[in-house]
């Protein structure tokens, strides 16, 4: 054994919601890093991010010490005790002028859940403002929203991976799994090999649809038509499971009423699938001893997102699936703490453990657990985009705290996002590197990585996991937990926020959480580690976790799962003569996210080194371009220059541009802010846009 090996530390992934299991050694400045055969979601495997994931941390732009906005308008060094009595004076300032609720935190799905809790009590405990939200709004909230309207709880997956290898047949609805989180596929490959089927519900032939066994090829922004177009042949063709539906659900008779007018040739026409593959699918899905329903973000990033949903939970409703061994519905989270993320108060209308904030027994047990009066608590806050697009309003945010996002490049409509946060009073953003959000600040504060700090997520099973520190963060680096313990310290409310360790802050995350709907109150950073992660709920230390949901009731009020009788509308902004595409968005196997870390790693930046726009050889043609030729895509809120990638991978009225890239090369200054009346997610997923050579004129 070598001496690397001796000190290598078994931790977990920084991006995404799989949270592959892997081993740390070497030293902070040529870390070495391999697959964990022993943790039970990868088995081994990692993709090319996780891989290369420790060079970000001895990355020569790795920020070492605060930076504060001087005079002449340039950011430049300052200490740590400057910075935060900066940010806490300027805070008071405006709190003081304006009210407290002018005073913003934005959040990410990122954070650890001791981050996401933490953050969630300074806001309502420190600064008693009601404004936190964070950047898991434009990610999960869509599904979130539906399965606890419908099912009565929000966990990704309502039971573990290991089912998808065992499931008979698996309808994906816009997921591209096979390159966001390529271990993943070993389940899939398994269940191939069971003998199941694939099928892949998706504008463009990914590489996932690729792998299926079929694929549907849908217009985008027509998923709902195309799930009440299947429940229409399950119903017609007596493939529902009518014994299951009379137990265990509600709402049926309104559903099967709707979508009798979704007859396979009107459902061709609404999603451009023909016909006869509709037919297929769903007697598949109508005969498989178990059948799976899995959505992504293409049904959920749309205005209609919670609709959309519940199209799909129908179908694993009618089934018969939902609760049972290798079938039913599941969100594939996107974010490495997504799940996590959204569980405990980061979110502008919830309180830890899955709570309500307006729910008054909620509020009296949580207040009791941070010793405060309930009364003290403030309401619930705005939306995500909501609030940032308040910003710098008179009567909007006036000062905001971004920690772990860069909205700058996440949010839709970036251009306008900008703007709004060059408007506020005061922005301070927690980062390793100057993010593009970072780069208008007025204080950042730099923080410390994945690997240099203890911390639990939540990954896309709803298995919490700890996600052990490999190395000392750097010197002049400070944790998130520190930075907002020292803030609350600066503003006054230093007993509520006496911490020694994550472990302590952990420790009463799950009091906090004790029966509420992800009650972490049976967790302890022991279990975590001895039993390769838990699955929430777990109330009881000596108890075990839940790994498969629903089983013999759903936590509604009747105990009964929910049918929503909902109809397909069109896109909040359809094609026409001007703009005559579909532009949707998503990513590409070697960035993540807004890329502020990987876009600073070599090995990455050689796979995908810029934002390319595929398009059909039809659509081309007729927009007069061709392939490799850099191309102006124009839409109502913007224009932006890409190079164009011709494939026959995609439909014909689409073109596709992945989102991990800011500044001029930002998808998101052309994608519409239109929200999920339910949600409040934004329609990344589709718009409306004209390609131009980039040799003539866009129009305006
Ligand atoms: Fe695993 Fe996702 Fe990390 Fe890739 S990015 S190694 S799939 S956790």
């Amino acid at each position: 054994m070598t001496a690397d090996q001796l000190h290598t530390t078994a931790t977990h992934c920084p991006y995404c919601a799989l949270q592959c299991g892997m081993l740390v050694g070497g030293t902070q400045g040529a870390p070495t890093i391999t697959g964990d055969p022993r943790f039970p979601v990868n088995q081994g495997g990692l993709c090319v991010k996780g891989w290369t994931a420790g060079t970000t941390l001895a990355h020569p732009e790795r920020l070492l010490t605060p930076l504060i906005r001087g005079a002449g308008g340039h950011l430049e060094p300052a200490d740590w005790d400057t910075a935060l009595d900066v940010v806490a004076r300027r805070i008071t300032e405006v709190q003081g002028r304006f009210g407290r609720d002018a005073v913003g935190v934005f959040g990410g799905g990122s954070l650890t859940n001791e981050k996401a809790y933490l953050l969630g009590k300074f806001a309502r405990v420190a600064l008693r403002t009601k404004n936190v939200d964070y950047n898991g709004r434009f990610c999960m909230s869509s599904a979130a929203a539906a399965s606890i309207q419908a099912l009565g709880l929000d966990r990704g997956l309502p039971f573990p991976l290991e089912d998808i290898s065992h499931a008979s047949v698996i309808l994906l609805a816009g997921g591209n799994v096979a390159e966001t989180m390529p271990p993943i596929m070993q389940y899939f490959e398994r269940q191939q090999a069971h003998g199941g089927t694939l099928i892949v519900a998706d504008p463009r032939r990914t590489a996932t649809a690729q792998w299926a066994a079929r694929h549907l090829s849908l217009r985008p922004g027509s998923d709902l038509a195309l799930a009440n177009g299947l429940l229409h042949v399950l119903v017609r063709d007596q493939l529902v499971d009518q014994a299951y539906i009379s137990e265990r659900t509600e709402g049926f008779e309104d559903l099967r009423r709707l979508v009798s007018t979704y007859w396979p040739e009107r459902v061709e026409g609404l999603t451009g699938v023909p016909e006869a593959e509709i037919v297929e699918t769903a007697r598949l899905l109508g005969r498989a001893p178990s059948a799976m329903i899995l959505t992504a973000r293409g049904p959920e990033q749309q205005a209609q997102g919670v609709n959309n949903v519940f199209g799909y939970i129908n179908l694993a409703l009618a089934l018969g699936m939902v609760g049972k061994p290798h079938g039913g519905y599941g969100c594939l989270t996107g974010q490495g703490n997504g799940q996590g993320g959204r569980e405990h108060g980061q979110k502008a209308d919830q309180l830890p453990g899955y709570r309500r904030i307006d729910d008054p027994s909620a509020r009296q047990h949580v207040a009791d657990v941070w010793s405060v009066p309930p009364s003290s608590l403030p309401g619930p806050g705005i939306s995500a985009f909501e609030l940032i697009d308040s910003c710098g309003a008179e009567d909007g945010v006036r000062a905001l705290l971004v920690m772990g996002s860069n909205v700058a490049v996440s949010a839709p409509d970036s251009h306008r996002v900008e703007r709004r946060l060059r408007a506020l009073d005061l922005l301070v953003v927690s980062d390793f590197f100057v993010s593009e959000t970072a780069a208008l600040a007025d204080v950042v504060l730099p923080v410390a990585q994945w690997a240099e700090e203890d911390g639990t997520t939540t990954n896309l099973e709803g298995r919490v996991i700890l996600r052990r520190r490999a190395f000392d963060p750097p010197a002049g680096v400070r944790t998130d937990l520190d930075v907002l313990t020292a803030l609350a310290a600066c503003l006054g409310t230093k007993r509520y926020f006496s911490y020694g360790s994550s472990r302590e802050v952990f420790d009463e995350l799950g009091r906090a959480s004790r029966g509420g709907p992800a009650d972490y109150s049976g967790l302890t950073y022991e279990r975590l580690d001895a039993e390769d992660g838990v699955f929430w709920p777990c109330g009881a230390t000596d108890g075990p976790g839940t790994p498969r949901l629903f089983m013999d009731r759903f936590p509604t009020a009747t105990g009964r799962a929910r049918f929503h009788a909902v109809s397909h509308q069109p896109p909040a902004e359809d094609r026409d003569a001007s703009y005559p595409l579909y532009l949707t968005t998503g990513r590409v196997l070697a960035q993540y996210q807004s890329g502020t870390q990987t876009r600073r790693i070599a090995e990455l930046n050689e796979f995908a080194p810029e934002p390319v726009a595929e398009m059909h050889p039809t659509a081309a043609r007729l927009a007069r371009v061709s392939n490799g030729e850099r191309v102006t895509l124009t839409t109502r809120r913007g224009a932006a220059t890409f190079t164009v990638k011709v494939t026959r991978a995609i439909r014909e009225d689409t073109v596709f541009v992945p989102f991990h890239w800011g500044g001029e090369q930002s998808v998101n200054r052309l994608t519409n802010p239109a929200l999920d009346p339910t949600s409040r997610m934004p329609e990344f997923k589709v718009c409306a846009v004209r390609v131009d050579p980039l040799r003539s004129e866009a129009p305006e």
